[in-house]
């Protein structure tokens, strides 16, 4: 029973994101389309292409699995309270991926691409959650994935976003934080001492 109210939450959740991740993204001018405008762009093919098991992690695969009994052989099925213990994490992971999606969006305002690029006038954000972090949007990416492998007991939808996303992240944060030394400098290596990536740093 516990597996079909976490589906639920699940769908909520994800419609949830979807809003607050279409809503702040409008807001934002594409400037990262527009060549003229730009100092760096450090997106290759590849980095495209990997982007695709990450979308249909976290979107192709969960609404298959929702809406169809393709992956039904690769359920698995938690005593209830285990499941209840797991929805339980499942929801608090999501409602804080949530939370950091909509916070680093909001901090890193225009400055926000999907793509690896600086633009002229780009900012170097490091205030709001960035004073802490470094890549609070990508954390709201791995509680999502998280979130997601909690509430949907099936081993592929599951953990699909899980799985695609970590070797991204690790590709991606090392080019973007080259990418962001380049440009400012110092002050980006000042920055990277006094925060942590995903999680604060405790000790100065
Ligand atoms: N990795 C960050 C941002 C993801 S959006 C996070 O997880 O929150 C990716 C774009 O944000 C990159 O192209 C880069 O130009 C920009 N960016 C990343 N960190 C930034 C910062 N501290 N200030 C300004 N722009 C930043």
């Amino acid at each position: 029973m516990s597996e079909n109210i976490f589906k639920i939450v699940y769908v909520i959740g994800f419609v949830a994101g979807s809003v607050i991740r279409n809503s702040c993204v409008s807001r934002v001018p594409r400037w990262w389309k527009k060549k003229q405008n730009l100092v760096q762009e450090k997106e290759s093919a590849l980095d495209k292409l990997i982007m695709i098991p990450v979308f249909l992690g976290m979107v192709v695969i969960p609404i298959l699995y929702l809406v169809t009994s393709w992956l039904d052989a690769v359920d698995y099925h938690l005593p209830n309270w285990a499941g209840f213990v797991a929805g339980g994490f499942g929801v608090v992971f999501f409602a804080l991926a949530l939370w950091f999606l909509w916070r680093s969006h909001f901090d890193l305002g225009h400055n926000f691409s999907p793509e690896l690029k600086i633009k002229e006038n780009h900012d170097l954000v490091t205030s709001g959650v960035y004073a802490h972090i470094r890549h609070p949007m990508y954390l709201a990416h791995f509680l999502w994935a998280i979130g997601q492998a909690l509430l949907l007991q099936n081993w592929i939808a599951g953990w699909a976003f899980l799985v695609a996303f970590f070797p991204v992240y690790l590709q991606r944060y090392q080019k973007e934080e080259k990418m962001l030394s380049d440009q400012f400098g110092e002050e980006y290596r000042a920055y990277i001492r006094r925060t942590g990536r995903i999680l604060p740093r405790f000790r100065r």
